[in-house]
């Protein structure tokens, strides 16, 4: 289902142009216009889903199956050391499409652009909250 206004949907539906490196039914990847590293690509369900919490499983499917081959192919032509995948989900996370997309990054050294403050925090945490805290997840599955 397409949303109105949505440019990912667009673009799945061939409405505006992208530089396409993947499409079969339900799935479209296609270059980033802003390409952190050269072959930057994401990969859309061609149904319309604002991120990650709205993704159906059938869509999920479909998106991470095609994810390996793509991959493969943008590291083989690319020679890329590493890749990063990343899904921006909220506003507070760097999501500005509201369409869920998945970025697939070619790596080649900690200076070629990309990067992702993380900080560590496990001082904070007992074994015994770690628990806790996986057991209440577990019990909204
Ligand atoms: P995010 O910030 O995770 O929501 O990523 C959205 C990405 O979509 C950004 O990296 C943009 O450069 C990219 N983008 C926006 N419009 C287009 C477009 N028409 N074609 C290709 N990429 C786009
Ligand atoms: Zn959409």
């Amino acid at each position: 289902m397409q949303k109105e206004n949505c440019i990912f949907c667009k673009i799945a539906n061939h409405e505006i142009p992208s530089h396409k490196v993947f499409e079969n039914e339900e799935v479209l990847a296609f270059l980033d216009l802003s390409q952190v590293t050269k072959g930057h690509t994401l990969v859309i369900p061609k149904q319309h889903a604002d991120n990650i919490y709205d993704l159906s499983s059938e869509s999920a499917q479909a998106v991470f199956a095609t994810v390996p081959e793509i991959s493969r192919a943008i590291q083989q032509e690319t020679g890329a050391a590493g890749m990063n995948l990343l899904s921006n989900t909220g506003k507070v996370a760097g999501q500005s499409v509201s369409h869920f997309h998945l970025h697939l990054i070619p790596r080649h050294d900690k200076h070629d652009g990309f990067g992702a403050k993380w900080e560590v925090h496990n001082e904070e945490y007992t074994a015994d909250e770690l628990a806790t805290f996986a057991e209440s997840i577990k019990n909204r599955l």
